[in-house]
């Protein structure tokens, strides 16, 4: 039996190759479309489903198993509850919510006794990645992150950035990195400061989504460096996010956790 799958934000650029990626796959089933409720509602969208402009209505009339958001960071937790309560597993590339959140979520999954994925990376090579930047903290703490996206990015830094912060932090003790008397000529120059070390963000037209993850030691750099030349990138992660999810009780955060 194929898995019934509705996808919230797809007229949006990744929700667009989310629609393709489950049309392509005959072990999914596309069941609606759902729309930002300042869209305009259709009956049926272009792909023969209906496209709507409220989730709930979507989730009640078509009774998808899995929700697939790739909306925006206002609208991801509200989806996310909503389906949940409604029983239908969310698999979420939409970035921008915080740990508590992600905590908040992680609990009411379990409640209900459902499975959740959020992945703020879908793209396999960057999940390696993140393994190789842990990995390479143990032995050259001194790192800094710079992540660079399009100018239509909504939440920096970005959630892979976060998530690479969050793995490199396991990795090494809190050290301030720099000269101890530095200081900032213009605000901001150094970036964000995570548990002692700093992560850059840069939004220019042009680009999809990179990282950068560097590393000093005394004589050498190392450079682990990930690029997305477009959003069918992070596809073969959704389509495996989906697919994992039907197994799973509460929630998991990142593509690493359900990755073989
Ligand atoms: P986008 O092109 O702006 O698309 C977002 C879409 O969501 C728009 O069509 C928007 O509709 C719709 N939307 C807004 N509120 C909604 C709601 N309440 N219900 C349903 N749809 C709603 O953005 P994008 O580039 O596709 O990115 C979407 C999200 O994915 C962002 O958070 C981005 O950071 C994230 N992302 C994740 C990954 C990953 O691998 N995890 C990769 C790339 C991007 P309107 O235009 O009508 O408001």
């Amino acid at each position: 039996m194929s898995i019934r799958v509705v996808v919230a934000g797809s007229r949006g650029r990744m929700g667009q190759e989310a629609v393709k990626m489950v049309l392509a796959d005959p072990e999914l089933e596309l069941v609606a479309e759902v729309g930002s409720p300042k869209s305009r509602g259709e009956e049926k969208g272009p792909n023969g489903v209906p496209f709507l402009t409220s989730l709930e209505e979507a989730l009640i009339t078509t009774k998808p198993d899995v929700l697939v958001d790739l909306t925006t960071p206002q609208a991801v937790k509200g989806n996310m509850e909503l389906a949940i309560l409604h029983g239908v597993r969310p698999v979420v590339g939409t970035t921008g919510l915080s740990a508590e959140e992600i905590q908040e979520l992680d609990n009411l999954s379990q409640e209900k006794g459902i499975g959740a994925i959020i992945a703020p990376n879908f793209a396999i090579g960057a999940i390696l990645m993140m393994k190789f930047a842990k990995e390479a903290a143990r032995y050259m703490p001194h790192v800094e992150i710079i992540e660079l996206h399009h100018d239509k990015k909504l939440d920096a830094p970005s959630g892979t950035a976060i998530k690479t912060a969050e793995l490199i932090q396991q990795s090494r003790a809190e050290m301030k990195q720099g000269h101890p008397d530095e200081e900032e000529i213009l605000d901001g120059a150094r970036g964000a400061y995570y548990h002692g070390f700093r992560i850059h963000s840069v939004r220019l037209p042009g680009l999809v989504a990179h990282q950068e993850v560097l590393f000093g030691h005394v004589g050498q750099t190392l450079s682990i460096r990930h690029d997305s030349m477009n959003r069918e990138s992070f596809m073969p992660g959704v389509n495996l996010a989906i697919k994992k999810v039907m197994g799973l009780t509460g929630l998991v955060y990142g593509l690493e956790n359900v990755m073989d």
